[in-house]
């Protein structure tokens, strides 16, 4: 079965497509977040539209912990482990790379992404843990973004050197690697190996995605760390390509590949002027419509727009669509959602109430706790309309101020009481995710600017007819279109503002649209409101879908 799987597989020449994280389902936990997520939508899509991609990550195997909450919202971390072997084949092929002095073995396994519509994207998941290996080296394929720089470094030279060589072993042709985020950028050095220090080749092979917004994001190592980690690495090489000082593995990408995106407009502009001199293009990300559309309103595409799977430009026809139909379903998933909530969380929420929903990774630019800025005008609205709110995130394990805000969100929800119903899910996951943005009313999002380079959750959202109510930052800026796609929260990025002026205008929009324009909509005109829902489907989520990112890439970037 396994080599007949392989067989069919390595046919033809590859787009080699490399990520840290890759999120595939729930039950395969080597994913931390968006940057995770959107891998796995790029790799359905590609699978659904028939993309000769090969996908390459880390096992992650003690990735990534569950989240456990105490009465506080005190945040503890169990263990996660997971058996590869219940769903991933292991391939027979083995390859050496040297670290500090050791040749470490590196081997894969394989999962091979079957389209319920098209065809198949192999993944092979990179693993150190076994007999041929020392302990510590064992551990480099444990824990994603776990440890400190020495061990962060090992991993990338796993994924960047180790990757290229295993697509060799295995027998994958590859025309064009793809680095999503700077973590695989050792596969351009691997390259410039392979082709004899050919650069102008090596760009030509290369493809490389920025996804991080601020300097101090990116991954940079010492030289004297390099030099004692990878004995073997052309210092000269690295130097000219990544920096003199520090190895910037940002900077080795953008300069060992021809073509270079930020993943939104805005993102494209940031990234433009941090890194001057490069042409940076933008492709703004997508999100697998199939995966992230909950089974109510599946059912009503499938009955009315039929085809909308391979061509989500179909949902701009969410008009054929009777309102009754549309309320229903999304009635009918937020009710799965609140039963849910109700059964985990102890919680007693109301599927008649006007539903907010927040879930991201617990970290503090995303500012889950914007929403409490002033209790006094959260009980206010409530008064009028009522209203709750779901919450979930998890922090990662050494991020103390995220886990902070977890903490804090809790409190505000004990002096919230009955007021406000405020309730914190746990152990974020896709499957979580997918109910939230699947059940609730209205997605909202608040980070801090210019820190979301584009941002998913949203696009999720609206391919349940959920509104979003977001700060204008990453892929927002591009969806928003005031009171019809949804609403703003704070200035349009053109503006100049002083933080102060800024946080002001921002929780004035928070409050007063809330008070005055969301909720009253909700419950008052009905009407009005499940356009605006249609709004979601057929401007947003018509758009904003991985197909039409990963064709993008095919004509910008692939070809
Ligand atoms: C979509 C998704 C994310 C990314 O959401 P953002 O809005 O980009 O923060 C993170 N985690 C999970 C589990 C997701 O499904």
């Amino acid at each position: 079965m396994q080599t007949n799987e392989l067989q069919g597989v390595l046919k033809g020449q590859k787009i080699a497509y490399f990520s840290m994280e890759i999120g595939l389902t729930s039950q395969i936990p080597t994913y931390a977040g968006g940057l995770g997520t959107l891998a796995g939508d790029a790799i359905r899509s590609s699978a659904d539209l028939n993309l000769p991609l090969v996908a390459v990550t880390l096992i992650s195997k003690r990735n990534y912990f569950k989240q456990k909450l105490d009465v506080n919202g005190r945040q503890t971390e169990q263990p996660n482990d997971w058996e590869p072997e219940r769903l991933l084949t292991l391939l027979p092929n083995e390859v050496t790379m040297y670290i500090e002095e050791r040749a470490v073995k590196v081997r894969a396994w394989l999962y091979v992404y079957q389209s319920a519509i098209g065809g198949a994207v192999p993944v092979l998941f990179l693993d150190t843990d076994f007999d041929a290996n020392t302990p510590q080296d064992r551990e480099i394929s444990f824990y994603l973004y776990g440890g400190d720089e020495r061990y962060r470094l090992k991993q990338e030279a796993v994924l960047g050197f180790g990757g290229v060589r295993m697509l060799d072993a295995v027998g994958f042709h590859v025309r064009k690697y793809h680095m999503n985020e700077g973590h695989s950028s050792f596969l351009a050095v691997e390259l410039m190996h392979k082709h004899n220090l050919d650069e102008a080749k090596v760009k030509e092979l290369c493809i490389f995605t920025t996804h991080t917004p601020v300097e101090a994001g990116h991954d940079r190592f010492s030289y004297d760390l390099i030099r004692d980690v990878l004995q073997a690495a052309d210092l000269s090489l690295l130097k000219k390509y990544g920096g003199d000082e520090r190895l910037n593995m940002t900077r080795l990408a953008l300069n060992l590949s021809n073509y270079i995106n930020g993943v939104a407009k805005r993102h494209q502009e940031i990234s433009s002027k941090m890194f001057t001199g490069y042409e940076i293009h933008a492709i703004t990300n997508g999100v697998h419509s199939y995966t992230w559309t909950g089974e109510q309103y599946r059912k009503l595409f499938d009955k009315y727009l039929p085809g909308w799977t391979i061509e989500p430009e179909l949902l701009a026809k969410v008009d054929l669509i009777s309102d009754g139909e549309i309320w229903q379903a999304h009635q009918q998933q937020k009710q799965v959602l609140i039963d849910f909530a109700n059964q985990t969380s102890n919680a007693q929420l109301d599927p008649e109430v006007f539903t907010l929903g927040f879930a991201r990774r617990a970290t503090e630019y995303k500012r889950a706790t914007l929403l409490f800025s002033n209790l006094d005008r959260l009980r206010t609205i409530s008064k009028g309309n009522k209203f709750q709110a779901i919450f979930a995130g998890k922090a990662h394990p050494r991020d103390e101020g995220g886990k902070r805000l977890i903490e804090q969100i809790y409190t505000y929800a004990r002096q919230l009481g009955g007021d406000v119903n405020i309730v914190y899910l746990e152990n974020y996951d896709m499957d979580i995710a997918a109910k939230m943005i699947g059940g609730v009313d209205v997605w909202l999002n608040t980070p801090m600017r210019p820190m979301e380079a584009s941002g998913t959750s949203g696009m999720k959202a609206a391919h349940n007819g959920v509104m979003n109510f977001s700060v204008l930052d990453g892929w927002w800026i591009e969806g928003w279109i005031e009171n019809l796609t949804g609403w703003a929260i704070g200035p349009h990025p053109k503006e100049n503002l002083d933080d102060a002026t800024c946080f002001a205008k921002e929780t004035e929009d928070l409050y007063n649209k809330l008070e005055y324009i969301i909720v009253p909509t909700f419950y008052n005109r009905r009407d009005e409101w499940i356009q605006l829902m249609k709004n979601s489907i057929g401007k947003t989520a018509y758009y904003f879908n991985s197909h039409r990112m990963m064709r993008r890439y095919v004509t910008e970037a692939y070809l």
